[in-house]
């Protein structure tokens, strides 16, 4: 199955249908390009196992694959390169923070995968498809949607995205830019549809000073907070918080440890996000410390877990301490994060999250209601298809796609051939749509769930 000249073809081996492990595939002119290659972490008793889309479709045509994009530096987009690389074997190209967290992952991986630099808002034809970057705003810098110009047409793939005004760390989004790029009709919009079924505006960044600030203020004893690692804008506002409180920084947990370093490699985070070695920890008094700590989703062996469990080498905490949780629970970690939170409450710490405080202390990184609507009015296509979410997310995001005046909606899952032109159509399950995982040697093979 090889596209022609007049065809214009969208196939997600990954994403769609689910939120994790995104790989969607584009077809034109005999030539494939793939965008994402993400992982998604399945719960097996108290291991988390990791898992990514089963690439054979691609695998078998690797020589009509003419690159890789990876849209941003969240696992569930480029988490599954290393263990797919020998599959595809073709060019990979990322923004410069991206980059340098993905090859820190390669490296470790001892994956030899080259990764090529692309600026933000810069253009790379790999022919037959003609490629923009489109900056947007999300839970981590660089972030890109990619404008995908062929002669049969235009798509533009959004991937996670938000209309942040102030992210913090990071330009603001640019809907100047946006509407001078999107002048022209397309003929699709893939479009992020994690947060479709929440009315309103996603917070901004900016606004979480606020609430986590006054978190700080009002605890007495040390402060440990729950973040994502990849949330350089939060780190950014934890260390302001930290320095205006009188209190020394340090961080746990090595995706923190990386993601700081990419950060600063790249020119985010300058010389005032100070930390201290968590070896001085145990000489500071509990007031003047703040920790920021891996493992808010309640992971075996993160940071939080053993400082939870009074297994950390460097610190115990004790009665007194406070522990803010600036971050989501992700559905399906309800049950470890609860267990996480009991230990720190049996040692008498405090737990401060969204649902005990009235200032926000966390923001989404994906776009709600009115950022769709907006992005729909911004964009001339024919069709839209939601994608990064399970089906009640589609099915939201494809209603506001239609109130918005777009005339198709497609909503399909992994697997299915969305024909974008000559003619509209979607033909299912196309290619195989189950799932590889990394048993315990390491080794990927098929799920047993498949
Ligand atoms: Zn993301
Ligand atoms: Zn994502």
């Amino acid at each position: 199955m090889t596209p022609a000249e007049s065809d214009l073809w969208f196939l997600p081996l990954g994403g769609c249908g689910e939120i994790g492990m995104n790989l969607s595939l584009y077809g034109h002119a005999g030539k494939w390009l793939m965008v994402d290659c993400g992982v998604t972490f399945e719960k097996r008793g108290a291991i988390n196992v990791v898992q990514t889309a089963d690439p054979s479709f691609i695998a078998e045509r690797k020589d009509q694959l003419v690159g890789l994009i990876v849209t941003h530096a969240h696992q569930d987009h480029l988490g599954g390169i290393h263990l797919l690389w020998d599959q595809l074997e073709c060019p990979i190209f990322a923004s410069p923070f991206t980059r340098h967290v993905l090859q820190s992952k390669l490296r470790r991986e001892r994956c030899g995968a080259p990764v090529v630099e692309i600026l933000p808002g810069e253009n790379l034809t790999l022919s037959p498809f003609h490629l923009e970057w489109l900056p947007v705003t999300h839970s981590t810098i660089e972030s890109s949607a990619l404008l995908i110009s062929t002669e049969a047409g235009k798509v533009l793939h959004t991937a996670d995205w938000k209309m942040d005004p102030n992210p913090v760390v990071g330009e603001a989004f640019d809907k100047n830019l946006w509407h001078s790029k999107l002048s022209d009709p397309v003929k699709a919009i893939v479009c992020d549809s994690t947060n479709a079924t929440r009315p309103g505006h996603s917070l901004s960044e900016d606004e979480l000073y606020e609430g986590l600030d006054h978190a700080v203020a009002n605890s007495k004893g040390r402060v440990v907070v729950g973040c994502f690692a990849s949330n350089i804008a939060r780190l950014d506002t934890l260390a302001k918080i930290a320095k205006k409180n009188g209190r020394y920084l340090t961080v746990l947990g090595r995706s923190l440890k990386e993601m700081i370093r990419s950060a600063k490699a790249t020119g985010y985070l300058d010389d005032e996000f100070e930390t201290i070695s968590s070896r001085d920890l145990g000489f500071l008094p509990p007031e003047e410390v703040m920790i920021i700590a891996t493992g808010s989703q309640g992971e075996p062996n993160a940071a939080l877990e053993k400082l939870a469990s009074l297994c950390h080498r460097d610190i115990d905490l004790n009665s007194g301490d406070t522990i803010i949780f600036s971050s989501k629970t992700i559905p399906g970690n309800e049950k470890p994060i609860a267990q996480l939170k009991a230990k720190f409450r049996s040692l008498g710490c405090e737990i401060v999250d969204e649902d005990n405080t009235e200032l926000p202390i966390h923001a989404s990184g994906h776009p709600c209601q009115s950022e769709l609507r907006e992005m729909y009015a911004m964009v001339d296509a024919e069709i839209a298809i939601p994608v990064h979410g399970e089906q009640l997310h589609l099915e939201a995001n494809a209603s506001l796609a239609q109130e918005a005046g777009i005339k198709r909606q497609l909503i399909g899952s992994n697997g299915d051939l969305f024909r974008l032109a000559p003619q509209i159509s979607i033909k299912r399950g196309v290619a195989n749509a189950s799932r590889l995982e990394q048993n315990e040697d390491g080794e990927l093979v098929g799920c047993p769930n498949n």
